[in-house]
């Protein structure tokens, strides 16, 4: 077993310039192909009407995790997912409780990404939609701590057994000394 999360703390810190990364490469690259700059777009957007978009997208991204990792893992009956409200750090969740092979944990870890981020972004970026691409890399930008859990499942086989921690950002790989999947 070998516990690779991070805290709570240490990920929300090492995330922010994850995100300020995101947001700067998204921006450069809209701006090189149109000439106008997409994070500007999204700060034009009067604070009342970003809040509940914001808010919305944060529910829909949650929602997107949980029902990736429940479609997959529909066979794993002790699986399930969890929702809630980190409150220290305003933070909603989903969170699949009990061990998933490592490739659903990271499905379901990137799915909000791609399907709210990337893939509108580029959609946006090919169409010339500077506020949808804004959003879009917001998005992407938001993703940081499940880049940061992806990232600890590097060189882990897919089909090895990985648990979520509910309390610290990332997983338990539950495997031997010698990278053997363990039960
Ligand atoms: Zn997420």
């Amino acid at each position: 077993m070998e516990d690779r999360s991070v805290s709570m703390l240490r990920a929300n810190v090492s995330s922010a310039p994850i995100a300020i990364f995101v947001a700067a490469v998204g921006d450069w690259a809209y701006k090189t192909l149109w000439g106008g700059g997409v994070v500007k777009a999204v700060f034009d957007i009067p604070v009342l009407q970003l809040i509940p978009i914001l808010l919305v997208l944060t529910v829909v991204h949650e929602a997107v995790h949980a029902l990736t990792w429940k479609a997959l893992s529909a066979h794993h009956r002790e699986t399930h997912v969890r929702f809630g409200i980190n409150w220290r750090y305003l933070a909603p969740y989903a969170h699949p409780v009990g061990r998933l092979p490592a490739w659903i944990n990271l499905a379901g870890g990137l799915a909000p990404a791609l399907l709210l981020g990337i893939g509108p972004f580029v959609w946006a970026t090919s169409n010339s939609e500077p506020l949808v691409a804004g959003i879009a890399l917001l998005m992407v930008a938001g993703s940081a701590g499940d880049f940061m859990i992806a990232w600890q499942l590097i060189g882990v086989p897919m089909r090895t057994p990985v648990e979520d921690r509910p309390d610290r950002v990332g997983v338990i790989i539950h495997w031997d000394a010698t990278h053997r999947a363990t039960r």
